[in-house]
């Protein structure tokens, strides 16, 4: 699809290419509504299958352990240049492999094992790189976590609870403070952090794996230049290849590039790095901004719609791109788990997640996660994403009549045949 080439090679593994010729299939014909996930351009995907993939590039540019590096040096040089300019940052390191690579190489960078990090609790939208105890970050350092103040009736609760966070940072002294959520449809001013981490003498790194793409666009506040260390991922909202990034100042860039190479990882893909730049370079034009907007307007329209279908939404609503659904009011029996494989079979694809003081455990879970990011690049706008809303409620109301899971399979195949990610007509080959 993306490099005509590809394809022609591609075709004498008829196996790989039969599987990538359904997964293109399942992505165009089912509803993405996986909060983290997004469509790639063309651009992006044709950069990640290019021959960079064969190239060795320890090091940084112009500091490489390997010969033949003048044009990994380049493209590597570009995908930084375009980062500090979209962000407005000093300093950027392209290389982290993901996400939870980023964040491993800023603890790396900032703090000693052992050290005491402040950081949002899993079950309360965090993430398992702040520090849960089944990932090396809650083996290697000492984890203190707050979370979101109590549910309200009139949708005020279910916000970061800063008078927790402040009195564990006065009692606990951390040497870090870590912002940023997985789960969790609100915006995040990164100042009040700051105060606090300056308070107590603490650094204070941003997590913006998920709002990234939002700050890029201008939708949402951006933490550089207020938190010391910005580590994001380039795949979720930012729509570029799987991978990640930190953004830091000038004080930390040597012990940031120290961490991720040699102290986290070996080769750099520069493959990758160069479709980071082509998305770096896309977030950067008047129409990401446009997207960004469209995102959050897209959220909004599809919380209204599933509140109007009788869900509670955690913290009452959204401001980003993800909407945290609460299945108990709509239907005290269904479950998260339940809840994802019937929309499954409808053509509905999201992930069931925990929601603040979840009762059940993360493997069955009372809630949903559901966001926009990837529906709003194949088109969508705030008439399918309320479309979209009932046709979930109307599938998990009748989810034990086959015939109404058919009938909404047969009504979201028709939506996505006319919100194409990838129309055909602009494929150069049928393989993938
Ligand atoms: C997604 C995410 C990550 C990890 O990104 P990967 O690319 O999956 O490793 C880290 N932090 C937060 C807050 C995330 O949402």
């Amino acid at each position: 699809m993306n490099s005509p080439d590809a394809d022609d090679a591609l075709a004498g593994d008829p196996e790989v290419a039969a599987i990538l010729a359904s997964e293109l299939e399942r992505q165009r014909s089912t509803v993405q509504l996986i909060a983290s996930e997004n469509f790639t351009s063309r651009a992006v995907l044709a950069a990640t299958a290019s021959v960079l993939t064969n190239k060795y590039s320890e090091g940084y540019p112009g500091r490489r352990y390997y010969g033949g590096n003048v044009f990994a040096d380049e493209v590597e040089s570009l995908a930084r240049e375009r980062a500090r300019t979209l962000f407005g940052a000093a300093h950027a390191n392209v290389q982290p492999h993901a996400g939870a690579s980023a964040n491993l190489a800023a603890y790396l960078a900032l703090v000693e094992p052992g050290d005491t990090i402040l950081a949002m609790r899993l079950d309360q939208g965090g993430h398992l790189t702040h520090g849960s105890p089944v990932s090396i970050t809650g083996k290697s350092y000492r984890f203190v976590s707050y979370g979101v103040t109590p549910a309200a009736d009139d949708g005020s609760g279910e916000r970061i609870d800063f008078d927790q966070l402040r009195d564990l940072a006065r009692t606990e002294r951390p040497r870090l403070l870590v912002a940023g959520t997985t789960a969790y449809s609100r915006v995040i001013d990164p100042r009040p952090f700051r105060e606090i981490a300056d308070e107590v003498g603490a650094l204070f790194m941003f997590d913006a794996a998920h709002p990234a793409g939002l700050i890029a666009g201008g939708a949402h506040p951006s933490p550089v230049g207020i938190a010391d260390v910005v580590t994001l991922t380039t795949h979720k909202t930012l729509r570029g290849p799987r991978g990640g990034a930190i953004l830091c100042g000038e004080e930390h860039a040597r012990a940031v590039d120290a961490a991720v190479f040699p102290g986290l990882q070996g080769g750099p893909l520069e493959h990758v790095i160069a479709a980071k730049a082509v998305a770096f370079g896309e977030a950067a034009r008047p129409e990401f901004a446009r997207y960004a907007a469209q995102v959050v307007g897209n959220a909004a329209a599809l919380a209204a719609s599933l509140a109007d279908e009788g869900f509670r939404l955690v913290s009452g609503g959204t401001e980003n791109h993800q909407v945290l659904v609460d299945l108990r009011a709509f239907d005290p029996e269904l479950t998260g788990k339940e809840a994802q494989e019937v929309l499954d079979r409808a053509g509905i694809t999201c992930n069931r997640n925990q929601i603040p003081d979840d009762p059940r455990s993360p493997f069955v879970t009372s809630g949903l996660r559901l966001g926009t990011p990837a529906e709003t690049t194949a088109g969508m706008g705030e008439d399918e994403m309320r479309a979209v809303g009932a046709l979930l409620a109307r599938v998990l109301r009748g989810r034990s009549d086959e015939r109404v899971v058919a009938q909404v399979r047969s009504e979201v195949t028709e939506l996505c045949a006319r919100f194409d990610p990838y129309p055909a007509s602009e494929r150069a080959s049928a393989v993938r």
